[in-house]
């Protein structure tokens, strides 16, 4: 029997996947995503970015996405707000300092994903839901790459092959575990325990355009996460060192002990009602030794997670898919792409821009920025483009130099 043949194949129907399907069907490639869940299917990252609108426009799906927002009850946000014992200061993503858009949406990732990897099948690619990939043996001499695939219906086996193979499984980190790419994260382990409630979010000050970020109040390390979707809906979660939680027993206890501490939050959230129950994530954070070898890339979180605390997952998960497809293309045409330079290095930029602030949000310098109350208006605009994912806006000076600008700023803000 002949093995299928695809140009290109990818694992995984998530963000990273669907956009890299969209690009590659649309260059006319016949491509195929292979996706072990049948969708919709849950994810947690429901607080997208105002950047990735760019990368959704760039691998044509953001038409589809503004279209049924209103239908599928994707939430309008135009900002973060912040709240610390007291203190509430807000950020509007429309007074950012790079150009592009300063607004986005906060989506149950059920439909959201399913909308995406939909405009792709539109667009031309396969798609084949509850297909597990298991082995890959990959081409060392330019001839093509073969997958092992379990079809969960039936268990059956199928082989199937490809000249270019792009692992966008997420957490199911395909590739990184097949290869022995796994690099440990630069963070500790951190653990979130979130659920989704039905809540009106009456509260006065609470901006439904907005995330809300709240502090824990005697432990500047532990945060809240409160993503309201435009279904009266909203997403809630709690993030912090996993030693933090060692006498909460289960999702629910390590997310209500915590929420229970801070009476702000309570107050906002009001009369709620619990409608998808609490689940609990730990370890997520991860890297790899390298995004790419022969006939092969990493797409988003296959690659590199950070943390959930700035929101930057799916948007660079966009960005890996856009930035690959391009030499994916060459690569099918016989270019030698040099994907070190052109792909990780410019990649791994904006991952590592995120990555300050996040580490400046655990060891409380970033807090002590984002909560200072005398901002300078154009710091404030250069810090809204971070927060906003223009995470690779090398005209910002707060991107261009990450770490000098934190500490500089962070010594300005606490010495007043
Ligand atoms: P995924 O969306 O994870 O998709 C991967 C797909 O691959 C899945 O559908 C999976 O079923 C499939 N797959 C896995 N293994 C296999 C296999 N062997 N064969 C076939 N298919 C397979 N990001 C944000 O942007 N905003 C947020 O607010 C946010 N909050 C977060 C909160 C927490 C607690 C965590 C842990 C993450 C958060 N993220 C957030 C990150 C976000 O969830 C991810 O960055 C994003 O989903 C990555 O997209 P992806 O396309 O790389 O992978």
């Amino acid at each position: 029997q002949v093995q299928p043949h695809y140009d290109v194949i990818i694992i995984g129907a998530g963000p990273s996947g669907a956009a890299a399907a969209s690009l590659l069907a649309q260059a006319n490639k016949n491509v195929l995503v292979l996706e072990r869940q049948h969708f919709p299917r849950f994810s947690i990252g429901e607080s997208l970015l105002p950047q990735c609108m760019m990368y959704l426009e760039e691998a044509g799906l953001r038409e589809v996405v503004e279209a049924n927002a209103q239908e599928l009850g994707f939430q309008f946000k135009d900002g973060a707000a912040f709240y610390r014992d007291g203190e509430h200061t807000l950020f509007d993503f429309t007074a950012k300092s790079s150009n592009g858009p300063g607004t986005t949406y906060q989506v149950k990732r059920e439909k959201f994903d399913q909308l995406l990897i939909e405009q792709a099948r539109n667009y031309g690619a396969e798609v084949r839901h509850g297909m597990q990939v298991e082995q890959v043996t990959l081409a060392n001499d330019g001839g093509p790459t073969s997958l092992s695939v379990r079809n969960l219906e039936d268990d059956s086996e199928q082989q199937l092959s490809c000249d270019f193979l792009l692992d966008a499984s997420g957490f199911g980190r395909v590739l990184p575990r097949l290869l022995d790419l796994e690099y440990p994260s630069d963070f500790p382990v951190r653990q979130a325990a979130f659920c989704h409630v039905k809540t009106d979010l009456a509260h006065p000050k609470f901006d439904r355009n907005k995330i809300l970020i709240t502090v824990h109040p005697t432990n500047p390390e532990i945060w809240f996460w409160l993503i309201p979707f435009a279904d009266g809906t909203a997403s809630l979660g709690v993030v912090g060192s996993e030693r933090f939680f060692t006498d909460d027993n289960g999702a629910a206890a390590a997310l209500w002990n915590k929420v229970n501490d801070e009476p702000y939050l309570l107050a906002v959230l009001g009369d709620y009602q619990v409608i998808r129950d609490e689940q609990l994530i730990t370890g997520y954070s991860a890297n790899v030794k390298q995004l790419h070898g022969d006939g092969f890339a990493l797409l988003g979180n296959a690659g590199e997670f950070l943390d959930p605390v700035f929101s930057s997952g799916v948007t660079i998960a966009l960005k890996s898919a856009v930035m690959a497809v391009p030499l994916v293309l060459r690569e099918l045409q016989g270019e030698t792409v040099d994907w070190q330079n052109e792909y990780s290095v410019p990649l791994r930029k904006g991952i590592d821009t995120f990555r300050t602030y996040v580490k400046g949000w655990y060891d409380c310098s970033f807090q002590d920025v984002i909560f200072y109350p005398h901002q300078q208006e154009t710091i404030k605009q250069m810090i809204c483009s971070i927060l906003a994912g223009y995470a690779w806006d090398l005209t910002n000076p707060f991107v261009r130099e990450s770490e000098r600008r934190l500490r500089v700023v962070t010594e300005l803000c606490q010495e007043s």
